[in-house]
């Protein structure tokens, strides 16, 4: 159980000396028991208190680092069972299964195919992380060689074998990258931990047989000095994983139960029967609650909502993903080009964006500062009513001087339109399509046929 902040206060100088930034040591000892601030803020600490004090101080769930490079993946280090309690920090990594039965052209392939993926959304590169690469051949030869294939993207990495022979040979391939290495078991769990020491690795640690067993297993491993561990509870189906990563997430929070306070690998394609059924049960496990994620499959078509849902649910609810208010210009307008005004939620600015640009009609979008919020919440909140409207309108060197002195504003606030003619005189005011979609088909039927068309850009 985590201290409380009394029980931490008996462990702290009690000199009220301010120099941890809080005006008393209880006052201190309260904001540590809440896991909100670092012990080392404290200088003055005893050995002794340092010592007792760790447990409270250290996170719930173990921060795990796989790889090295600018692209290395970092999971765990969740403080909540529930987003909206919080925010979740660190999302799961996608890695895409090589098995190193197959031939090297395909290997590669897989390789160059990953390695060049990557959609935009809301304004973030989105990508799927590293490869996991199996031995299924059973050589330590051939499973390097499938390795050093996967290396070269330089991506984070994770090395499957239950061999401690054959994982060493693909080590000495991968030596620095710092792999994840699957799996310690109660079998090799010796072997397995001197790899991970000697070539600094995070460790994963499988153990099927139960919860309990998967706890005695980790403490083992984390005796013997090895303390990245990754969990793998050897659950493969909906419910089944889901009871067991929600178990496991509970234990570590609520209990603060050290032992399986680590990140959770998950296989969903080895439960189900189709690419479509593993890109679900993956979604449900970047859901509840895995930290590293192993497909089978690859297609853009399943890795996109996979990837949309990974980035709605680890963003954080109490801050919008916003853009910069201001004017943007879309397929180079002129003066005669019309001007949409919408609101600064990412969501919508870049759907909005989207439609008008591939609308072809040269456009001025203003966005007005809403807070990141959308268009009706904003409205509804009183951040985008006919006064803030005006102000964004005036307010812009680029709008306030376009000739046609026309505003194209969103069919969902269609209400402020009079009040918007009254406010923003000598100016016309559109109400536009309720949805980003229909904007394209809008400016053809509404603006086109008007007397000061700007002509599509050619597509
Ligand atoms: Fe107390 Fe340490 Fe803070 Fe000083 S720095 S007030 S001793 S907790």
């Amino acid at each position: 159980m985590p201290l409380t902040g009394i029980e931490i206060y008996k462990h702290l100088p009690k000199t009220n000396c301010k120099k941890c930034g809080f005006p008393t040591c209880l006052a201190f000892a309260m904001r540590l028991a809440q896991q909100a601030v670092e012990l080392s803020l404290c200088p003055d600490m005893s050995e002794e208190g340092k010592a007792a004090l760790e447990a409270a101080s250290r996170p719930p769930i173990r921060l795990v680092s796989i790889g090295t490079s600018e692209n290395k993946v970092e999971v765990g280090n969740e403080v909540v069972l529930f987003r909206h309690e919080k925010t979740f920090y660190h999302p799961p990594g996608l890695m895409l299964r090589l098995r190193d039965s197959e031939e090297s052209g395909t290997i590669a392939q897989k390789v160059n195919q990953l390695q060049g993926y990557g959609v935009e959304r809301i304004g973030m590169k989105l990508t799927l992380n590293g490869f996991a690469v199996q031995n299924v051949s059973g050589g330590g030869q051939r499973f390097a060689s499938a390795v050093g294939l996967a290396k070269r993207a330089d991506l984070p990495l994770v090395l499957m074998s239950p061999d401690p022979d054959a994982m060493e040979a693909a080590l000495k391939v991968a030596a620095g990258q710092r792999p994840l290495l699957y799996a310690a078991t109660k079998d090799n769990l010796e072997k397995m931990v001197a790899l991970a020491k000697e070539y600094r690795c995070p460790l994963a640690i499988y153990e099927p047989a139960g919860l309990s067993e998967l706890a005695t297993l980790s403490e083992q491993v984390s005796k013997a000095g090895v303390e990245d561990i990754v969990l793998d509870p050897g659950v493969r189906g909906f419910a089944d994983s889901l009871a067991a990563l929600t178990q496991i997430r509970r234990l570590a929070l609520r209990k603060n139960f050290r032992p399986l306070g680590y990140p959770v690998i998950t296989f969903p394609g080895e439960a189900v029967s189709s690419p479509e059924e593993e890109a679900l049960l993956a979604g449900q496990q970047v859901a509840k609650y895995a930290g590293i994620v192993v497909l089978d499959h690859f297609d853009p078509a399943l890795a996109y909502p996979l990837l949309t849902v990974r980035q709605n649910i680890y963003t954080d609810p109490q801050k919008p993903i916003q853009v910069t208010p201001g004017i943007y210009p879309i397929n180079s307008p002129k003066d005669d080009s019309p001007l949409l005004i919408t609101t600064n939620f990412s969501l919508t600015y870049f759907s909005v964006a989207g439609e008008v640009e591939a609308s072809g009609f040269p456009s001025w979008l203003l966005v007005a500062d809403t807070e990141g919020l959308s268009v009706l919440t904003s409205w509804a909140a009183g951040k985008f009513d006919a006064e803030k409207i005006t102000k964004t309108v005036r307010g812009n060197e680029v709008s306030s001087s376009l000739p046609h002195r026309t505003l194209i504003i969103p069919g969902a606030v269609a209400t402020l339109s009079g009040e918007l003619e009254d406010e923003l005189s000598g100016w016309k005011i559109l109400v536009g399509p309720r949805d980003a979609v229909d904007i394209g088909n809008y400016l053809k039927r509404t603006w086109a046929p008007m007397a000061r068309p700007s002509a599509p850009v050619a597509r």
